[in-house]
């Protein structure tokens, strides 16, 4: 499961761009729909400040 750190992410928008499912908004911060993300990775990946994180199964 994604999360979003919220005190790192400064809205660029990049994982918005770059996500295949549309499953992220940018409005000041990322935010996730949980149902549209298939867990590719690719917002991860390209988030220059490393606020987007795969958290254990399990956890919110
Ligand atoms: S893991 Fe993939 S599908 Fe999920 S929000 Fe990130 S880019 Fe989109
Ligand atoms: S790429 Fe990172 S910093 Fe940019 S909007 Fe997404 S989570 Fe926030």
């Amino acid at each position: 499961m994604l999360k979003v750190d919220e005190t790192r992410c400064v809205g660029c928008g990049l994982c918005v761009y770059f996500c295949p499912t549309d499953a992220l908004r940018a409005w000041g911060v990322c935010r996730i729909t949980r149902e549209d993300c298939n867990e590719c990775l690719a917002c991860v990946d390209y988030c220059p400040v490393d606020a987007l994180q795969q958290a254990a199964t399990g956890q919110n």
